[in-house]
């Protein structure tokens, strides 16, 4: 049996070694950690008993359950204060379960009177006791996972046919997809049903799987590398289900209804859309517990009441609720019922305060450590806990006053906004939302999205100006509040009006082929990544497939597909499309994209390292397989071959004669058309060589804009940056354009800016001929298309290559749309 040991403080864990005292650092009192305490408090950093409080106060021994002694010793001569600054909270022989208080002292006599603050947590008895993992160097919050402690000799043999070795594996998180609240849970869930135990550890952080909170302040996000160990019976198996359910299962799953979030300035976008209406400010009463308790049983009993009630209340929303209440409600349970914290506020009652005060001080270190996290989408999660601590504070005092009624056509303003708040209210008379602060991905967002609610966040005091009861437009998409008067009402209702009716008439013509103003076709073709999509897109209106991204059709697998199985898929997906154009992309595994029956060796740098058609070549019957069953797929003539991060010529040449091999041995004598994906500045640069052995250019923004500009597409911090707009991008693809143009090749764009309305223009003005978009964009791309002219657009493509800046660009092209 292994005993794990948890933080019995917060601080910043290091090793005995860098300890000045030589009895310390060279393990002559026992093996294990220092802390660096920024508390003021030692918890039990496991179940036992007290067999010593030091006459000084400074130290206690615990005996834990399996006998290994474990010693917390605060601070480096610290035993020459005798006793001041220490209150000791336990008596020997006392038993105490992990996260009880021990001890109290105070920092700044320690700090004026001990030789060091970092106090060695260590296991005494080494003859018969052994650390055999301790946590990496780093900020450890009360009760992370510290150390795991294993019996010596006979009894370690034993114990570890029994729990086996710990297993690991490094996992990739999908782009786009942290660990955020709802992942968390999911985690949690699913780790619970097997004999092991789990951790999930990044950097010098590590979360056992049992905590959603602390798995939520790893702060891992989308593309980011994390190792996951599995210890027990079921270690093999829980390791595989769970790096499966984080790698693949995330990305087939993206959060419902996640809202669009443009970055301009300080405002953020959360949902588009325009509102008139009149002003409701929630100045939002958050309620205070009192401080003190009435006694640790009294306040145990509350909490637990409070806390049942909670989850009452969630579980009824949860099975209730609209869809997107329903997944937050969830995300909610598991949150609420995360040990760590239930652990940390029974400490905290145990000192003596309230069990809302408890609880508020057990969620504090997390609600911080949240806030912390660079990636926005996981700081937000910060709102999460905030509203679990308001629910179970308010559950403490019993009934609130009533939620504030609403006018037919509110537009809510309020510093920031909890999910519980905003699904108090009568979301049918909600019309708007602009919040002080909050953030674009957050759960309150993704409500307002999910039910159309237009949302500005992070406005600033501009959010706050307007009173009660003041008419006003808020106008989303431009980041404004402002008051209204009879004209600009008739004029915003005008607007929102047109647009629904806009959006109808695009609807309605959906169906018809796409020709400018001028009679110039352009083919609006759909992205597909499964059968389902291609039925969505034909009732969009695609007129083909620009891009069927292949290595989405076979993410949940260990075994690569083999020919037949790909043959029958894209045979389905071409008969969906009903004898419109498909362009199959060969897989474009690596990068941001692993899949598990190829794994890949880590790479100091994926983005520039195995992907795409590097991939294929290194995996020959891969590539081969792939090609045979795109030549055997649909009818003639329907399926083309697109290949991928396409660096040189001879990398196309190769797949052309893959290709023409595999046409030639089952017979077949028409033309299979061969496209080369523009998405590395080598092959824009060089598409003057690419254009002759090539039937068509398939240019990839994404890719594009990301090597282009050297920024991380899944970067947080570049990400919004990352725009290609950028003069950089169009300039590349000008020139691509032309290349193509000097050997009549078509040129078709499906990366995301395919599917920019402030972007078709553009494209369309400089050459390109197809652009190939999410399937929902399709109805209006169209509608817009249908609008412009050809020499409107090539006017302001030569505009927009002279502009230093994406944002001179959208600037440049929204004036032009106005
Ligand atoms: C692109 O890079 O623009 C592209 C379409 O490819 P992906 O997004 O699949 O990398
Ligand atoms: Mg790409």
């Amino acid at each position: 049996m292994t005993l794990a040991l948890v933080a019995p403080m917060a601080g910043w864990a290091g090793p005995l070694a860098e300890l000045p005292d030589a009895a310390f650092a060279e393990g002559m009192v026992g093996d294990g950690l220092a802390i660096d305490p920024v508390g003021d408090v030692l918890h039990a950093p496991c179940d036992g008993i007290v067999v010593g409080v030091h006459r000084a106060c400074h130290a206690v021994t615990l005996r834990a359950d399996n006998g290994a002694e474990i010693l917390c010793h605060i601070g480096i001569e610290t035993v020459g204060l005798g006793g001041e600054g220490f209150t000791a909270l336990v008596a020997d022989g006392e038993r105490v379960a992990a996260g009880a208080p021990l001890l109290r002292f105070d920092l700044d006599t320690l700090a004026a009177g001990a030789k060091s603050l970092a106090s060695p947590i260590l296991v005494i008895d080494t003859d018969a006791f052994r650390v055999a993992r301790r946590a990496d160097a780093g900020r450890v919050l009360v009760g992370d996972w510290l150390m795991e402690i294993e019996a010596n000799g006979a009894s370690a043999v034993a114990a570890s046919a029994q729990d086996g070795p710990a297993l690991m594996r490094t996992i990739t998180l999908p782009l786009g997809y942290g660990i955020h609240a709802r992942p968390a849970v999911a985690i949690v869930a699913l780790a619970r049903g097997f004999d092991a135990e789990v951790a999930l550890a990044s950097g010098v952080k590590t979360a056992p799987a049992t905590s959603a909170v602390a798995l939520m302040t790893l702060g891992l996000a989308g593309g980011e590398r994390a190792t996951l160990s599995a210890r027990g019976p079921d270690a093999e198996a829980a390791l595989k289900a769970l790096a499966r359910l984080i790698e693949h299962d995330f990305e087939g799953t993206p959060p419902a209804a996640t809202p669009a979030a443009p970055i301009r300035g300080g405002w953020v976008t959360a949902v588009p859309g325009i509102a008139v209406g009149t002003i409701v400010r929630l100045d939002v009463i958050r309620r205070d517990p009192p401080a003190q308790g009435q006694g640790v049983v009294f306040e145990m009993i509350a909490l637990e009441e409070a806390i049942a009630d909670v989850r009452a209340a969630l579980d009824r929303r949860a099975t209730s609720g609209a869809p997107a209440q329903r997944e937050i409600a969830r995300a909610h349970l598991g949150l609420l019922d995360d040990p760590r914290l239930h652990h940390a506020a029974g400490a905290a009652i145990a000192d003596g305060v309230s069990a809302g005060a408890a609880w508020r001080a057990a969620l504090a270190p997390d609600i911080a450590a949240l806030r912390a996290v660079a990636d926005i989408r996981i700081a937000g999660r910060a709102d999460d806990l905030l509203d679990l601590e308001q629910q179970v504070i308010a559950a403490t005092l019993g009934p609130a006053t009533d939620a504030p009624a609403l006018p037919d056509d509110a537009i809510l303003v309020a510093h920031d906004l909890l999910p519980s708040e905003l699904m108090a209210l009568d979301s049918a008379r909600l019309v708007g939302i602009a919040l002080a602060g909050g953030g674009p991905t957050s759960h309150v967002a993704i409500i307002a999205a999910a039910s159309g609610i237009p949302m500005i966040v992070a406005l600033g005091a501009e959010a706050l100006v307007l009173e009660s009861g003041a008419r006003a437009v808020l106008d989303a998409g431009a980041g404004t509040l402002k008051p209204a008067d009879v004209s600009t009402e008739i004029e915003a209702r005008v607007r929102i009006d047109t647009t629904a009716r806009k959006r109808a008439d695009a609807q309605a013509r959906a169906g018809e082929a796409c020709h400018m103003a001028d009679g110039v076709r352009i083919e609006i073709f759909a992205n597909l990544g499964s059968l389902a999509d291609a039925e969505v897109a034909v009732a969009a209106g695609a007129e083909g497939c620009g891009l069927l991204r292949t290595e989405l059709l076979f993410l949940d697998r260990d075994t690569p597909p083999d020919e037949a199985e790909q043959v029958a898929l894209y045979g389905a997906i071409a008969e969906r499309l009903a004898g419109r154009p498909l362009i199959i992309r060969t897989l474009d595994i690596g990068g941001d994209k692993p899949v598990r029956y190829l794994p890949i060796a880590p790479e100091e740098n994926p983005a520039l390292g195995l992907r795409g058609i590097r991939v294929g070549l290194a995996h020959p019957d891969l590539l081969e397989t792939q090609i045979r069953a795109i030549v055997r797929a649909g009818p003639p003539g329907q399926c083309r071959v697109l290949v991928p991060m396409v660096a040189s010529l001879d990398e196309l040449l190769h797949v052309r004669r893959l290709v023409e091999d595999a046409a030639r041995a089952i017979g077949r004598v028409d033309r299979i058309e061969v496209g080369v994906m523009i998405e590395t500045p080598a092959a824009a640069i060089t598409a003057d060589l690419l254009a002759p052995a090539a039937n068509f250019f398939a240019i990839g923004t994404n890719d594009l804009a990301q090597y282009t500009l050297a920024m991380d597409r899944g970067n947080a911090a570049v990400a919004a940056q990352v725009d290609a707009l950028h003069p950089a991008v169009l300039r590349m693809i000008h020139s691509a354009r032309r290349a193509a143009g000097d050997h009549r090749r078509p040129v078709g764009v499906c990366g995301a800016l395919a599917s920019d309305p402030v972007a078709a223009p553009i494209l369309i003005g400089l050459g390109v001929t197809e652009l190939s978009a999410v399937p929902g964009a399709i109805p209006e791309l169209k509608a817009l298309v249908r609008t412009l002219t050809r020499s409107r657009c090539e006017a302001l493509a030569t505009d927009a290559l002279r502009q230093t800046s994406a944002r001179a660009v959208r600037a440049l092209a929204m004036g032009a749309s106005s």
